[in-house]
């Protein structure tokens, strides 16, 4: 089944990296405020959309930049090699699912963010939304 409503589309600034999905393989959307994922955006935080990655398909060229996170998972960062954008990430103990940036969605109005990651990390200057669901550090899945 290939429903055009249920199809997701998103890429980068620059257009040479696009990516689709189906909404329905959305498990969840989460705000992350751990420092590397403010660093890697330039921003507060980045806004994940943790998504089951079977029926991802990519076109263009990624780069991925990996570092080992506290809980000693690799994350691997993807972007796009021409304009930077920050689009795809996973981590190495999560077989099957892949993060989106939100940002990088063409359409986003139908996202519900459920919980912050690493509110312990959050900036004075950027304020926590406390009524989702708080991890002060990774979440507990
Ligand atoms: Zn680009
Ligand atoms: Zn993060």
């Amino acid at each position: 089944m290939h429903d055009k409503n249920n199809t997701v589309t998103g890429g980068c600034l620059c257009g040479q990296l696009k990516y689709q999905f189906e909404k329905n393989a959305v498990i969840t959307t989460s705000h992350c405020y751990c420092t590397d994922c403010q660093k890697s955006t330039g921003s507060e935080k980045a806004t994940l959309v943790l998504i089951n990655d079977a029926s991802l398909k990519i076109v263009g060229r990624v780069k991925y930049y990996t570092v080992t996170g506290t809980d000693g998972a690799d994350i691997s960062r993807g972007f796009c090699e021409e304009c930077g954008s920050p689009v795809i990430s996973y981590a190495s103990t999560m077989n099957g699912i892949k993060f989106i940036k939100s940002g990088s969605l063409d359409e986003s109005s139908w996202i519900e963010v459920t919980s912050n990651y690493w509110t312990s990390s959050a900036n004075k200057w950027s304020k926590v939304d406390k009524t989702l669901t708080c991890f002060t550090h990774n979440p507990i899945f």
